[in-house]
Parts: structure tokens; sequence; C-alpha cells
């Protein structure tokens, strides 16, 4: 792991103190009931319907399709035109693409896994629609394992809070997070910090006044600017 790019003159054991204190702020803040954990299958749907796409029309979308098609077989049995027309009925974008990859992968999980989404990042991956993102969700929210899904705001977030270099790819933030944050509280990182990026920490001006991460972030005393990310 470099420290390139994001020392802001703190070891790494400082910057991981520093990342224990922002996960225990950001889970304080941000707290849910439970974290939604159940059904691996489901949630891959839900993360294919979802991407570019807001999050109130997906989960519109990802309920009515299990209302109509209840479950893997049915959805694996039908038609990739067919499903390709309810998602553009229903103005999901990439209907196209999505349709495909909602009946390849049923079919997929039904034939070389036995109707049974496999728990491992690798083969996940292979499905088709699924990237490294959704592969973490699904072991995240599916299984309840510890995982760091990284999604636009985990990727503008970790990098505004130095906790990454401010230019590596998705992947490499996942790695710079994992190795600073206890595995225990891996599963929280993407919830507390995608509610976090949609009340305080947003995209244009965040609202680093209010935000009780402020005394411990860079971009708040002006160390990172959102130029230099990427
Ligand atoms: S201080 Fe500002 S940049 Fe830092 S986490 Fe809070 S809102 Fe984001």
């Amino acid at each position: 792991m470099s420290l390139d790019g994001f020392t802001f003159e703190e070891s790494w054991d400082e910057k991981r103190r520093r990342a224990e204190k922002i996960v225990e702020i950001l889970m304080r803040t941000h707290p849910r009931e439970k974290l939604l954990i159940g059904d691996p299958y489901r949630t891959l749907i839900h993360c294919i319907i979802s991407q570019r796409m807001r999050d109130e029309v997906t989960y519109r979308v990802w309920e009515e399709l299990f209302k109509k098609y209840g479950d893997i077989e049915t959805i694996a049995n039908t038609p990739v035109d067919e499903m390709r027309e309810f998602l553009r009925k229903r103005g999901v974008g990439l209907w196209k693409t999505k349709g495909e990859w909602i009946v390849k992968a049923s079919r997929i999980i039904l034939e070389k896994y036995g109707g049974k989404v496999p728990d491992d990042i690798k083969e996940l991956m292979k499905l088709p629609g699924i990237g490294r993102k959704c592969a973490n969700i699904v072991l995240a929210y599916g299984f309840g394992r510890q995982a760091i899904p990284v999604d636009t705001h985990v990727n503008r977030i970790s990098k505004r809070l130095g906790l990454a270099p401010p230019r590596v790819p998705p992947e490499k933030v996942e790695e710079y997070l994992m190795e600073l944050i206890p595995k225990e509280k891996w599963i929280y990182v993407n919830h507390a910090m995608v509610d976090h990026g949609r009340s305080i920490c947003r995209p244009i001006r965040p609202k680093c006044e209010s935000c009780p991460l402020k005394e411990l972030c860079p971009y708040a005393k002006g160390l990172v600017r959102d130029e230099d990310i990427k």
C-alpha cells in the first residue's frame, strides 16, 4: 500500500486510528435499525436494476418484478425480450442490456450453481451484469459477509477523507479501506457512507460546516480538492 498522495503528515498507524474514529462517528450518525441482510438472489437482481438508476425507481421496479415473476425459475424461463419490455415500460435505463443480464444470470445460477447464488466474489463476477461493486453488495447485503462495496459515494467520501489516494480506481479504494478499517466494521461502511453522501457529504457543495467529521477531514481543511479526485 502506498501512502503517496494522501499522507497529510500522518503515519499509517495514525491514519488507521483516524479511519476507525471516522467509521465510529459515521455509524453513530447514520444508524440503521438493522442491515437488510437476507436474500442473495433478490439482492443481485436489485443491483442489476439499480445501475445508473434512482433508488426509488429501482425499488419500485424490483418489487414489481418479483410480484409478477415470483422466483428464479420463472425469471430464468422468461424470454429475454419480455423481460426487456417489462423494464422498458417502467422507465428503466439500459433496459435492453439489463433485461438480458437478469434472465441470463438467473439461468446460469440455476444451471451452474443449482439455483443458489455463489458466495464467492470471483464466481459472482462471472455472472452477466455483476461487476466488483455488485458482487460485494451481494456478499454484504445478501449473505451478511464483511465486504466493502465501493460505489460513487464511498469512492468520493473516502478520497475527501484521505482514506484512499485521490485518483485510484474503486477496486484500490476497497483495498485501502480494508487495510484501514477493522474487518468487523466493513459491512457498515457502504451504507453509512451512502447515507452520509446523500445527506451531508454531497457531490456538490458538501456541508462541511455541519459535518461531524470535519475535524478529521483533510477536505474540510483544504488539503484535498474535488478537482484532485477521480
Ligand atoms: S467534512 Fe466535508 S468533505 Fe469531509 S466528510 Fe464531512 S462533508 Fe465530507
